[in-house]
């Protein structure tokens, strides 16, 4: 099929683009890598009237890396953030995280930001934003507002992003010391969308005992389900925590959707099955071992 008509804007700068959205409204979409919104186009899922492409904004194209975390810009792609070394030394759930995304093709084309923006409870990058606590920067003509991961997931397919606005970029906090990562997910191929999903993050103390865990599930609610099982785990080294009552934990607290991919009794499954890995995982990596 083929997208039904739309009025396509190729602005040169940012300052044409807030422009262009602003105008838009209610009836503009952006296009970044287009490849959530040029299948939706073509099924006819999505009408906008107008076609932002900010695909000449070599402005937005940055990685921005500090000590205190990654700043990824709107036009910087999938690939470009998962090979930095500089981005996996200060943060690398992310690298670990866009390897599971989808085939290396699209990961050339689709960007990070676009991701985060379309919002597919599904997609990896809202988990890692939502567990790691980061933040989302939203521009219109002479405004500017920091969302923060928990406020910018409102629903599937629905972010914080409003009309006329243009997500400019995106914040990922550093992995602090003493902390590990981890994230797993099972696929029917790998590329494909994961039937369920688990970031996790544990924190350790100076005796190495945990003081946070923490994972972000992938696929079995409308929004990244975000949960804390510290208290399950124990204030306990790694080898002596009750991983297994965090698993439980964390499947108490998801509530999955039977579709044609999967029975909701099997998400929860592997949703606890993932978890007590991931928090295993997460938790070897923060001893250094
Ligand atoms: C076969 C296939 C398999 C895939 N598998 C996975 C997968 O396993 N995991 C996964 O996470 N993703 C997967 N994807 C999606 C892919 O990661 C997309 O690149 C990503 O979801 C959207 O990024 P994009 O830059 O292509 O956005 P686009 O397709 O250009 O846009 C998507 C939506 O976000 C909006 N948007 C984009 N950028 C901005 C912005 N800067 N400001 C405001 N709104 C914006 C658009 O208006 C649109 O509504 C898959 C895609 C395909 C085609």
């Amino acid at each position: 099929m083929k997208p039904p008509p739309f009025d396509y804007h190729a602005p040169r700068s940012l300052g044409e683009a807030l422009d262009a959205l602003a105008g838009a409204g209610e009836h503009g979409k952006v296009l970044a890598g287009g490849q959530s919104l040029i299948p939706m186009l073509n099924m006819r899922l999505a009408a906008p009237a107008h076609l932002v492409d900010i695909n000449r904004l070599s402005e937005l194209a940055t990685l921005d890396v500090e000590p205190g975390g990654v700043r990824v810009g709107a036009l910087a792609r999938h690939a470009q953030v998962e090979r930095s070394e500089r981005v996996a030394a200060v943060q690398p759930l992310l690298r670990e995280a866009l390897r599971l995304v989808a085939h290396p093709v699209i990961r050339n084309r689709g960007t990070v930001v676009g991701s985060l923006a379309h919002a597919d409870p599904a997609a990896e990058l809202p988990a890692v934003l939502a567990l790691l606590g980061g933040s989302v920067r939203l521009a219109r003509p002479g405004v500017t507002r920091d969302v923060p991961a928990a406020d910018f997931f409102v629903g599937p397919l629905e972010s914080a992003v409003e009309s006329g606005e243009l997500a400019v970029s995106a914040f990922f906090p550093a992995l602090l010391p003493r902390s590990g990562t981890a994230f797993r997910e099972v696929a029917r191929r790998h590329g494909d969308y994961a039937l369920a999903g688990i970031a996790a993050l544990v924190r350790l103390d100076d005796d190495l005992r945990i003081i946070s865990a923490t994972v972000a599930c992938v696929s079995v609610g409308p929004v990244p389900v975000v949960v804390d099982v510290t208290a399950a785990c124990g204030h306990r080294p790694p080898a002596t925590a009750d991983w297994a009552s965090a698993a439980r934990a964390v499947q108490d607290r998801v509530d999955p959707e039977t579709d044609i991919h999967a029975t909701a009794d099997y998400r929860r499954h592997l949703t606890g099955v993932l978890a007590e890995q991931a928090l295993r995982d997460a938790a070897r990596e923060a001893t250094g071992a």
